[in-house]
């Protein structure tokens, strides 16, 4: 080592200014952020062979998949009729392409303030049960809600539809609140039924009374912004 080289060595690597939106995942990681109390069982008893039909279906169009790092989007759910408890896609269920009824869970009891959810089944519900929870206890009419991932979809029509604030990420109590106050919102005015989470990229909701009403609010504007 030459004399020069050492001196000039001052024991600290140059620093590299990076843009910030480097560093900005692309999407979020897909894990339960809410304290979930999860009791496994057997397969559930309730039949919702229509919830795994649309799910698939909506697997085939990749709107619920897995992105090439393997966290997994997308999820789908059914009110168990007359009642606040739901049957929901379990989390990290997005690589079967054909789900089948031991990829499903049943939540039954939440509290959008402590953050809980009880919940059972095969597997855990998906990460954002909570935020689906939110939406049935808006509206009693609703027997279904799906939430699917696709960019052109969510980038095309954030604040053009119903959206969430950018601030609010998935998961959290404050998308509960917020999907609730959307729900009543879209119930008053009269709009249609999808709601676009700023702060959750790619994120699309739509519900209604049944699945096809929900998936046909979906294929609609699916279609329009290809
Ligand atoms: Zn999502």
């Amino acid at each position: 080592m030459s004399g020069l080289t050492g001196c000039l060595n001052l024991g600290y690597q140059p620093i590299a200014f990076i843009p910030l939106h480097l560093y900005m995942p692309l999407h979020d990681d897909g894990y339960v952020k809410y304290a979930s109390q999860w009791t496994k069982t057997a397969l559930l008893k309730e039949d919702f062979e229509e919830l795994i039909v649309y799910r698939n279906k909506l697997a085939g169009l990749n709107l619920i998949g897995i992105y090439p790092d393997q966290i997994g989007y997308g999820n789908i759910s059914q009110r168990i009729k007359q009642t606040t408890q739901f049957i929901i896609s379990g989390t990290q269920t997005g690589q079967h392409k054909i789900a089948l009824p031991e990829h499903f869970c049943k939540v039954t009891d939440v509290n959008i303030a402590q953050n809980k959810l009880l919940c059972e089944g095969p597997v855990q519900a998906s990460s954002e049960a909570m935020t689906h929870a939110a939406i049935y206890l808006a509206d009693t009419n609703v027997n279904t809600v799906i939430h699917i991932h696709h960019h052109e979809l969510w980038q095309q029509l954030k604040n053009i539809v119903t959206t969430t604030d950018i601030t609010i990420t998935y998961g959290t109590p404050e998308m509960a609140n917020a999907m609730f106050d959307a729900v009543k919102a879209i119930e008053k005015n009269k709009l249609p039924k999808i709601i676009i989470t700023a702060g959750h990229q790619e994120g699309v909701f739509t519900f209604g009374s049944s699945m096809k009403d929900a998936y046909e609010t979906l294929m609609m504007f699916y279609h329009e912004h290809q």
